[in-house]
């Protein structure tokens, strides 16, 4: 069974479904979309993360490195071509500008986290939500969460890329979600390949299938598309998904903003790279959106 590092529990949210949740945040995902929201979710493995922002620069963290991989005063501290990832250097910086993304947990510690917050998802309307990376990249020790959860009577929201094994989903994931959230992204599977580096069509298809088993699994079913400048708040892709929502009866999906802060993120952990998306980096305008739910409304799909 794969296990999973825990890249962030994010307790009190009201933006990741209804009501008051947490949000856990799995590393590793099996797409690799250019405007990724959590680059750093990208990768299974623990990441370094450095923080220039918040550096004072005192050099404390280059006396604790044994590979002489830390230059105080430099935009990014860190050479990660000399880093072994040790992460020692994260247990002296005063500033905690160094830290390590990617934590083990076990199955039970997680459970325990996420149910002391019962009363709250209970008084609330809310619940757990698994999101990424992609959860379901370790279906079998996610599910088993998912599981313990709903056992415990806790709501749990699925955010997926639609890039899984469904027979897989069906066995360890699906029985146990109150809702799900999937995102499509582009329509054209070429662009998609170009953009998030794979096929759309598991995706479609699993989009597919997850709407047609809402009611016998009880979940809630959502499809989402994140609006990217250029891409995929294009007219041509996103009459291609109001298509394809009209198609296969889906009456409801949701356009989600485009939240530039992501660049910060990748020079975080040292992965920042020029894309046409680099001059990206002011939120979207009311107008766009308003436009773009213009383009679903003429195909009868309701927007949130
Ligand atoms: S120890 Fe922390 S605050 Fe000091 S220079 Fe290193 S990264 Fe910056
Ligand atoms: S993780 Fe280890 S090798 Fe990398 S910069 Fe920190 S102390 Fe040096």
């Amino acid at each position: 069974m794969l296990t999973p590092l825990v890249l962030e529990v994010k307790g009190n949210s009201l933006d990741d479904g209804p009501g008051i949740r947490s949000a856990v945040f799995f590393k590793g995902c099996p797409l690799n979309c250019i405007w990724c929201h959590n680059p750093e979710s990208k990768s299974f493995a623990a990441e370094l993360s450095y923080d220039h922002n918040t550096c004072i620069g005192d050099g404390t963290c280059a006396l604790h490195c044994k590979q002489n991989a830390l230059t105080p005063g430099l935009i990014d501290v860190v050479d990660r071509s000399k880093c072994n990832l040790c992460f020692e250097c994260t247990k002296f910086c005063p500033a905690k500008s160094l830290s390590i993304l990617g934590k083990s947990m076990s199955q039970d510690e997680l459970v325990k986290k996420l149910s002391s917050d019962k009363p709250f998802y209970d008084v609330s309307g809310g619940g757990v939500t698994l999101s990424g990376g992609e959860a379901t990249m370790a279906m079998e020790w996610v599910g088993g969460v998912a599981k313990a959860l709903h056992e415990k009577g806790i709501r749990v929201l699925l955010e997926t890329c639609g890039f899984f094994e469904y027979e897989k989903a069906e066995e360890f994931m699906l029985p146990y979600l109150k809702n799900i959230y999937c995102d499509i992204k582009l329509i054209n599977e070429e662009q998609h390949i170009k953009y998030c580096g794979v096929s759309n069509k598991l995706i479609l298809e699993n989009i597919k299938k997850m709407f047609a088993d809402r009611s016998k699994y009880g979940y809630d079913f959502l499809p989402r598309t994140p609006l990217i400048p250029g891409i995929t708040d294009t007219e041509e892709n996103l009459t291609g998904i109001a298509a394809f929502l009209k198609e296969n009866g889906i009456p409801k999906t949701e356009l989600l903003a485009y939240n530039p802060t992501w660049h910060h993120k990748l020079e975080k952990i040292g992965k920042a790279e020029a894309n046409e998306l680099k001059d990206k980096t002011s939120f979207q305008s009311n107008e766009q959106l308003t436009r773009a739910k213009d383009i679903y409304k003429a195909f009868g799909i309701e927007c949130i």
